[in-house]
């Protein structure tokens, strides 16, 4: 047996989990600024949000009237407070020349975001199971996602959702058993059932729920003009479904502690599908409910039990640790790590390796001390970690 093994989240972390927020109802730079600052300083986690480039009822966008407007979304883009385009927004007659000066507009101002977020009915979208979603047909004036591919987005997500809590493990009975809320006897009760359904479905081969099957926070996907990006699953578990718990003062819901709790003991990520936009009020009743499961959130960060990164990072992490090429060995009595590479499915292997590596961790035998190499060569800064929850030691590369 190897005396070396990759542990899947950075140390001390035992499970992942990171806020995805569409930017609908935020219609105003003072109320993105207030979620923000929320987000960031009242509650202290490192959230990005995503944004439109245009908006028809000229609401908080980057083609807006206001320069601020675009002030600020270009300067949270280049801080990383910003990460992920949500379609290219609401534009009736919206064309590929529409995407074509959003790009560039990003492009100018060096702003890369890597992240793509399908929006309600946008034509853009790239939804493959609603009518909607013209931006990967290379037939429609829409068409752009060749641009998308061209600009630098690798991860898209295109409307699927899960409400089984802890993506990247195996599916267990007892996550389907778990949708059951006895507080919410008759609703939940409905949507544990049409889980079971959408998994028997997955298992007898369907594609729309293929991620029912697999339980996976993210893998590739190939568009219908052949480009091919990364798809991301979000979670979403209301009792009411999630189309209708997708609101800030719903976010408690999903963050409740027996989610958390369940989070911790599959070990796996999940990516919360919100709209902190929608009921944007942390002293109303449900938005204090909010604030307390965002808080306990937070401990929970604090004390080493739930990594709690923006939804790029977790992602790149989740690439990384499935597709790294490595070796570990004893020799005199040192631990030898050499990464040959990451194997990126689409890009091949990947020219960033050592800013991707950062978090990764290694379980090594007690008490040797240990090296991690790239390429056999490049010596890589690392940080010898105590034992964690399940008694052994491990190394991080940082
Ligand atoms: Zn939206």
């Amino acid at each position: 047996m190897n005396p070396v093994s990759l542990r899947n989240l950075p140390y001390p972390y035992r499970a992942a989990l990171s806020i995805s927020s569409d930017i609908d109802c935020t219609d105003t730079i003072e109320k993105h600024h207030a979620i923000q600052t929320f987000m960031r300083e009242t509650i202290g986690i490192d959230f990005s949000n995503t944004f439109f480039p245009y908006h028809e009822g000229d609401h908080f966008c980057l083609f807006s009237s206001r320069k601020a407007d675009k002030d600020a979304i270009v300067a949270q883009i280049r801080s990383g407070q910003i990460d992920a385009l949500h379609s290219f927004g609401e534009k009736s007659n919206f064309t590929r020349a529409d995407a074509v000066r959003a790009l560039d507009e990003l492009e100018r101002y060096g702003c890369r975001v890597r992240i793509w977020i399908d929006h309600a009915d946008a034509s853009s979208n790239l939804c493959k199971f609603r009518s909607c979603g013209r931006g990967d047909d290379r037939d429609r004036p829409e068409y752009h996602s060749d641009l998308l591919k061209r600009y630098g987005i690798r991860f898209i997500w295109t409307e699927r959702l899960t409400n089984i809590v802890g993506q990247g493990v195996p599916l267990r009975l007892e996550s389907l058993l778990c949708i059951y809320d006895p507080r919410h006897a008759k609703d939940s009760f409905l949507q544990m059932t049409k889980t079971i359904l959408k998994v028997a479905l997955s298992r007898l081969g369907s594609t729309k729920y293929a991620h029912f099957r697999t339980n996976t926070v993210v893998g590739p996907v190939t568009l219908k003009d052949g480009q091919r990006f990364f798809e991301f699953i979000r979670f979403n578990n209301h009792f009411k479904g999630a189309a209708v718990g997708d609101t800030f003062e719903d976010l408690h819901y999903l963050l409740a502690e027996p989610v958390l709790y369940r989070l911790k003991q599959v070990g796996g990520c999940s990516i919360v599908y919100t709209h902190l936009g929608k009921k944007f009020n942390p002293t109303s009743p449900g938005g204090e409910k909010t604030l307390q499961a965002l808080r306990r959130l937070r401990l929970e960060s604090d004390n080493g039990q739930i990594w709690v990164p923006p939804t790029g990072a977790m992602l790149e992490h989740c690439l990384a640790t499935r597709h790294l090429t490595w070796r570990g060995w004893v020799n005199g009595g040192q631990c030898k790590i050499n990464i040959q590479s990451i194997e990126d499915p689409l890009a091949g292997p990947t020219a960033q390796e050592e800013l991707v590596l950062k978090g990764i961790t290694f379980y090594t035998p007690p008490g040797l001390p240990a090296e991690v190499t790239l390429h056999g060569r490049i010596p890589l800064r690392i940080r010898h970690n105590p034992p964690d929850h399940t008694g052994k030691e491990s190394v991080t590369i940082v």
